[in-house]
């Protein structure tokens, strides 16, 4: 059994092949990993521009009135130069005219007979400057950079369509367990629904990989080394769940040994989670992950997300959430670091939820955090200011 932090690092040291990279419609970039620095072609804005609807003249100009030389609309272009006593009627987004420097808004003015008078005080300039917000031959983005909404605004001001990105990880997830059936199948005696598959899954995609699903395989040998032998083929990562325990049917680190798969670790001072496994083959990562759902989750989220993201190069950081412990938290052991799940409310206290071990799934759907209690620490007392990783 090795402590959390030494499987943290062999993790963040193993080396493999990051994914290619690949070039989406813009559309379809957000969620996806920035494979160049995205360097604009363009001053932004292009030109100077209006920011208020006005007028424009020169700021100097104290003169009593301002005959208007024209209207610009956004998306025209001035013909005329102002000079003094004079102003251009002006749009939001609209290109200066030259001469001027200024624009007054209009609830600062009155206009009549072709006229303009200001009446009211407006002291800004109201301009945006080309350029002011990004330079031609600037790296606005950079490699490595998740593509959120407000990326792919920046990216298609800039005038691209396309965006070049790591092509997304293939995960196989393979889930053992004679006694796991599918969802939308009647459930016999001794039997329980396959969820792994599936909230295991969803923590693939949600981390931008694609999951290659190939279904429930039964306890045995031979049906877990065919199927682990395929994915090992097509796929970047193989995340097995269940049969790494220590009963009777945990075939799934024997098999992987047998197999030429080089292990790493086999178990993990992580409650829940112990029976943990990591191994790779080629260019292929593996996870034995426990049968238990909340373990697999948990596992998931320690320590699969951030090698995952490497992988499609992305450098994963939780956000942690900084609260204050509501109750008193104890443990009678304290030989491995545990995961708590958590509810962070809104006031920034941190509540452990109701908790039966590692099978209670419906628990996380309470927690919005998970608390880490370090190996050696018995009790946390109410009050404490903690950090919790946001889930
Ligand atoms: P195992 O790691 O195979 O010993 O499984 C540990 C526990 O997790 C057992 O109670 C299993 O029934 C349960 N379990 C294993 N796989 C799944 C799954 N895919 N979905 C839900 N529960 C599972
Ligand atoms: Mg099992």
């Amino acid at each position: 059994m090795i402590p959390i932090e030494e499987a943290e690092k062999i993790l963040e040291k193993i080396e493999f092949r990051r994914t290619d990279v690949e070039e989406v419609p813009l559309m379809l970039s957000p969620g996806r990993v920035l494979a160049a620095d995205i360097v604009s072609a363009i001053d932004m804005p292009p030109f100077d521009k209006s920011a208020m609807d006005g007028y424009a003249v020169i700021s100097d100009d104290n003169s009593a009135e301002f005959k208007i030389t024209e209207v610009i609309a956004a998306g025209s272009v001035p013909v005329r130069q102002i000079k003094k006593g004079e102003c251009a009627k002006i749009m939001t987004g609209a290109v200066m005219p030259a001469g001027a420097d200024r624009v007054v808004k209009i609830e600062a003015t009155r206009e009549q007979n072709g006229m303009m008078v200001i009446t009211g005080i407006d002291p800004n300039r109201n301009i945006c400057y080309r350029g002011e917000d990004i330079k031609k031959g600037e790296a606005v983005l950079t490699a490595g950079h998740w593509i959120r909404p407000p990326e792919v605004g920046i990216i298609a001001s800039l005038g691209f369509d396309k965006v070049p990105v790591y092509q997304k990880a293939k995960v196989g997830i393979a889930t053992t367990g004679s006694e796991i059936k599918e969802p939308g199948q009647p459930l016999g005696n001794g039997q329980i629904y396959n969820s792994n598959s599936y909230s295991i899954g969803a923590q693939v995609l949600q981390a931008g990989a694609s999951v290659i699903y190939t279904g429930i395989v039964e306890d045995n040998a031979e049906s877990i080394s065919r199927l682990l032998s395929k994915l090992l083929e097509e796929t970047q990562m193989i995340l097995i769940s269940g049969g790494v325990s220590m009963g009777e049917f945990d075939f799934v680190p024997g098999i992987l040994k047998q197999m030429g798969i080089k292990l790493y670790f086999e178990k993990v001072a992580i409650q829940p989670g112990k029976p943990t496994v990591f191994g790779t083959y080629k260019n292929t990562l593996l996870f034995g992950l426990p049968g238990n759902p909340v373990s697999a989750f948990t596992i998931f989220e320690i320590l699969v997300r951030p090698v995952l993201c490497r992988m499609m190069g992305y450098r994963y950081i939780p956000v942690l959430l900084k609260g204050i412990l509501k109750k008193n938290y104890r443990r009678k052991f304290a030989d491995r670091t545990a995961i708590v799940p958590v509810q962070y409310n809104n006031d920034g206290s941190i509540e452990p939820v109701e908790f039966h071990g590692s099978a209670h799934l419906s628990a996380l759907s309470k927690a919005s955090a998970l608390m880490e209690v370090p190996r050696g620490v018995h009790e946390i007392p109410k009050g404490s200011t903690l950090y919790v990783r946001q889930i």
